[in-house]
């Protein structure tokens, strides 16, 4: 390629660069034209701008929609079946039982649309919270890259009487001036190069950055319609007696089994768990200590994460079964999360769900010491009730991770390590089951901070 070519291309390409990480995508710098043509006629990889218009993420995020959207089209279809059913029904005295039991189902299906989206929603915010992490690095990398050419640049300027700033930022006529100078001489395929590679990397930041905003939208849609959902509800129940009556028998059932459920985690191993696992948890007064508690928890980890940091920049080695504090997602492969953190029709469910197949491994998610496991539950199968093994969580392993972390993987079909054993991030600890109370196949993972309840998907990347 010819010294012209090439000075063209580097030219427009740090102007490219430089707009990434100033957040502005095309309008701060002014190319002359000349320079954009040939950057884009010449190099596909430089016009970073258009890359695949239709961004609907990975197969596997795509898989996961398309699931989610059957799940919510197959409800939809009943819910329009009733509106109808319910619109047919004249007003009689004679009709009045069966619209009752229509507005019931109607309740019902808001209840498990309302389920549904849930999960998909806590789905979304560890994909967004992962893509924030890598973008986050990428913007980091690509500014590490144009401070270290603009050192470069800067050598290069040294001959002429304009400073490498005025270039870089400046009006459109400097590229007639660079034409002239001395600078042509010294372009080199190093130069090239070092754009090439930084051009590339705006690329990909702009692609997640794509990716984030379509997600952050349709999250902010589901979030909303989700809303709806439940202040449709409410009204429903506030006008329908007897679905009000059968709500509140509902949610004393419910806080029958939390009760049950407490009790069995507060005799277990003689109140040695209720020890660890702290707080009760019935209703949506509780988030606002959840969220307290991840106030702290994150305070607690920005301290232990700088620590870390300052030994690794003294060149420190760092044992490789030391906890980093970066918890990493527990089932490999298994992204889908069934049901989230929080109020639960009464009940408050205090880890995430994750669904997979029976003998499926579970891993650590950060390194640790387990200090608690159970391996006596014999009912590896779905049930809607309690056997009453490991304080309702079945065959389960606790990990402390120090300095107030613990995590808890409950309904395994068998615990692969017992108490005392230190493990590593990432290392095997059971086999994913169905024991405990378990309406089937799933990992039940919590992460708690002081003994408290935080949402794992605040703490935890894929
Ligand atoms: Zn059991
Ligand atoms: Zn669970």
């Amino acid at each position: 390629m010819d010294r012209l070519k090439m000075l063209k291309r580097i030219i427009a390409a740090a102007a490219i660069a430089l707009a990434a990480v100033s957040g502005s995508s095309s309008d701060m710098v002014r190319l002359p034209a000349s320079a954009q043509d040939t950057s884009s006629a010449e190099d596909p990889s430089s016009s970073a701008e258009d890359a695949s218009p239709e961004d609907e993420g990975t197969e596997e995020e795509k898989k996961a929609r398309e699931e989610y959207n059957k799940k919510l089209s197959k409800i939809s279809k009943k819910q329009k079946k009733v509106a109808e059913e319910l619109e047919q029904l004249e007003d009689t005295e004679e009709n009045e039982q069966q619209k009752q039991m229509l507005i019931l189902e109607k309740i019902s299906l808001i209840n498990e649309k309302s389920g549904v989206v849930n999960s998909y929603l806590t789905q979304m915010e560890m994909q967004l919270a992962a893509e924030r992490q890598s973008n986050l690095e990428l913007s980091e990398d690509i500014e590490e890259g144009i401070a270290m050419y603009k050192k470069r640049l800067r050598a290069l300027y040294l001959a002429g009487d304009m400073s490498y700033g005025d270039v870089l930022l400046g009006a459109g006529d400097f590229y007639d001036m660079l034409m002239r100078s001395e600078l042509l001489r010294r372009v080199t395929e190093y130069d090239a190069k070092t754009i090439d590679a930084l051009v590339e990397k705006k690329g990909i930041y702009d692609g997640q950055l794509r990716s984030m905003q379509r997600k952050q939208g349709e999250y902010d849609e589901q979030a909303l319609a989700l809303e709806r959902e439940r202040a449709e509800l409410a009204v429903l129940y506030d006008n329908n007696a007897e679905a009000k009556k059968l709500l509140l028998a509902e949610q004393a059932a419910a806080a029958e089994r939390e009760r049950k459920f407490e009790y069995e985690v507060s005799n277990y191993s003689s109140g040695a768990m209720n020890e660890i696992l702290l707080g009760s948890y019935s209703g949506p007064e509780d988030d606002a200590f959840r969220i307290e508690t991840e106030k702290e928890a994150n305070a607690k980890l920005d301290e232990l994460h700088a620590a870390i940091n300052v030994r690794k920049a003294a060149k420190q080695t760092i044992p490789d079964d030391e906890c980093l504090y970066n918890f990493k997602w527990p089932v490999k492969n298994h992204t889908e999360i069934s049901s989230g953190v929080g109020p639960r029709w009464g009940l408050y469910h205090k880890g995430l769900d994750i669904p997979g197949e029976g003998g499926f491994p579970i891993s650590a998610a950060e390194a640790g010491t387990v200090i608690m496991t159970n391996n006596t539950c014999t009912h590896n199968y779905g049930k809607d009730y309690s056997c009453g093994c490991g304080g309702g969580y079945g065959n389960f392993v606790i990990i402390d991770h120090g300095n107030g972390f613990l995590t808890l993987y409950g309904h395994m079909t068998k615990t692969e390590v017992s108490e005392g054993d230190k493990v590593k991030c990432g290392q095997e600890i059971g086999l994913m089951g169905s024991t405990g109370w378990s309406t089937g196949s799933h990992l039940h993972f919590e992460l708690r901070f002081g003994g408290y309840v935080t949402n794992p998907a605040n703490f935890v990347t894929y």
